[in-house]
């Protein structure tokens, strides 16, 4: 498995999918960014969940995306909460705008960088971080 600089540990990447959220993982585990669009009105909802917050229908298209994005803001950890945190901090929490789904924002880490080098504004793109044999969680890098 190949995991990403600036990672969290794997036992921060146990997953518990229900029908809403288990395309989206699986499309994670293929490293294909996704995201589920209302199949009546088009609006894309993140996370995913069971009712549309436009129409209130339930019937979702999941759409793959380009995997870019920008960074609408975020947050450097530079405490370990907890001990296995030490060897990861300082790590980068961020709020990031994905390309092709207007409207929505993903929580995810920033990778393989110095917090430094982020910013609000920031273009990123998804770096896929392979935790074991079944969980692949999306990060994101500096772009370019
Ligand atoms: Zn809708």
């Amino acid at each position: 498995m190949s995991r990403p600089q600036g990672a969290m540990p794997a036992e921060f990447a146990q997953l518990n999918p229900d029908s809403w959220t288990e395309p989206f993982w699986l499309s994670a585990r293929e490293h294909r960014l996704t995201a589920p669009r209302c199949a009546e009105c088009g609006t894309f909802r993140f996370p995913p969940g069971p009712f549309c917050h436009e129409c209130r229908h339930q019937d979702v298209e999941h759409v793959e995306l380009p995997g870019t994005g920008t960074v609408y803001t975020y947050t450097v950890a530079r405490h370990g909460v907890v001990p296995s945190l030490a060897g990861t901090v300082p790590y980068t929490i961020a709020v990031i705008e994905p390309d092709g789904a207007p409207g929505i924002r993903m929580i995810a880490n920033i990778v393989e960088c110095d917090p430094a080098r982020i910013a609000i504004g920031s273009r990123v793109e998804v770096v896929w971080d392979d935790v074991d044999a079944e969980v692949t969680i999306p990060r994101f890098r500096p772009a370019g």
